[in-house]
């Protein structure tokens, strides 16, 4: 095999739990599989864009655990490279709530090891005219002043594409708040699901790390249960990445809309085999998912008349929907972020307006109290979709 081909290939790593030691032998193996490290030079700013979704602790699994994110640092900064980590969550990116998500996500472990944590909020409009879906948008001035990317992503179930690893990470690219916006002109999952990888395509990560030690599963991705994989993934490629994520938790590709929207613009072979072989091992079998996608009757391009038709009730037949549960506090944070204004706080509680509803889930992965769910339909649960 050609070594360009081979370092484009995914690695991973058993480690099983976060004890230091064991986690650089791991990073170490997957980076060395996947290239190494020869393109980091001194003097080099490198941006680690983490998952730090919530400001919830390490064990919650919602976030990118600060250990293998610090032995990264180390790594880094062991060639003179100057590292900077972060992220912008939902809501505002602003001084005070990301100083709070630093502190609660344990992330000073960073610091220690030679890292500095984001402290810059600004955000810049990027022009990206080959981008299929997205040719301007709101790009966050701290990974604009880095000469190379690291995507760190973290394993998670998630409500609208079936999962978050790596391509899904880079959305926090784009401010928080802003991405209500996108959520909102973005409704369709496969025009959201080009938009993710216009996103990837522009920002070209150098190297993509997933921290699967630790899992989510079920009400993702930040009120889900942790889980233990017991693994490290490292990839030039995140489709090639996610595709092995996919693998390990039993999750079809055609239920994650961004593979299949990599796969309709040729970034992604259709099939690899040798991806499927190397999850085997690991591969989960009863990962319990966040709802459930209905990608598989999302329309393509080349879909016309009554197929368009047929798949459009399919897919308004089998997606998903949220739904507050008992535990419901009345808090309005729901209602504060949802995009299309089609949430309203009744009688202590949270309604949500059907037909205003475009399915974003962001009020299930904002709730505080994990009250609202991805409920998957009837047409869903009944053929076990
Ligand atoms: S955020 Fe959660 S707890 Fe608060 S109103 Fe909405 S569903 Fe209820
Ligand atoms: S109700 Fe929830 S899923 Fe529906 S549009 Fe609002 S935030 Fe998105």
């Amino acid at each position: 095999m050609m070594e360009e081909e081979r370092t484009a290939r995914p690695a991973l790593a058993p480690c099983r739990d976060y004890d230091p030691a064991s986690v650089r032998r791991a990073l170490e193996a997957v980076i060395r599989e996947t290239g190494g490290l020869d393109w980091v030079k001194p003097g080099m700013r490198i941006g680690i864009k983490l998952n730090l979704c919530a400001a919830k602790k390490p064990e919650a699994a919602a976030t990118t655990h600060p250990v293998p994110a610090a032995e990264l640092t180390k790594l880094l900064t062991e060639r003179g490279a100057e590292v900077v980590l972060g992220d912008s969550p939902g809501g505002p990116f602003i001084a005070p709530l990301m100083h709070r998500l630093y502190e609660a996500t344990g992330l000073q472990l960073c610091v220690r090891a030679g890292g500095t944590l984001n402290e810059d909020f600004g955000y810049t409009e990027a022009e990206y005219p080959e981008g299929k879906s997205l040719k301007r948008f709101a790009y966050v001035d701290w990974l604009r002043s880095c000469d190379a990317v690291i995507n760190f992503c973290k394993l998670k179930s998630h409500g609208m594409m079936g999962m978050t690893a790596g391509v899904k990470n880079l959305y926090g690219v784009i401010p928080g708040t802003h991405k209500s916006e996108y959520h909102y002109r973005y409704e369709d999952p496969m025009r959201f699901a080009d938009l993710l990888v216009d996103l990837n395509e522009y920002v070209k990560p150098r190297l993509c790390l997933c921290d699967a030690v630790e899992i989510m599963e079920g009400n993702g991705p930040t009120m889900g249960e942790p889980r233990r994989l017991g693994l490290l993934l490292a990839c030039r490629d995140p489709y090639r990445m996610d595709r092995l994520c996919a693998a390990l938790l039993g999750v079809k590709e055609r239920e994650i809309p961004y593979l299949e929207a990599a796969k309709r613009r040729g970034l992604l072979p259709e099939e690899d085999p040798e991806i499927l072989r190397m999850a085997e091992p690991y591969a989960l079998k009863d990962f319990r998912r966040s709802g459930a996608t209905a990608s598989w009757f999302a329309r393509s391009e080349d879909d016309r008349g009554l197929r368009k038709l047929a798949k459009r009730g399919m897919y308004v037949l089998f997606r998903s929907r949220p739904v507050p549960d008992r535990g419901c506090v009345g808090c309005g944070k729901c209602a504060q972020d949802c995009p299309a204004s089609a949430i309203k706080i009744q009688g202590g509680r949270a309604r949500i307006d059907r037909r205003a509803c475009i399915r974003c889930f962001c009020c299930q992965e904002f709730c505080p109290t994990g009250a609202m769910k991805a409920q998957r339909s009837l047409a869903a649960r009944l053929t076990g979709r």
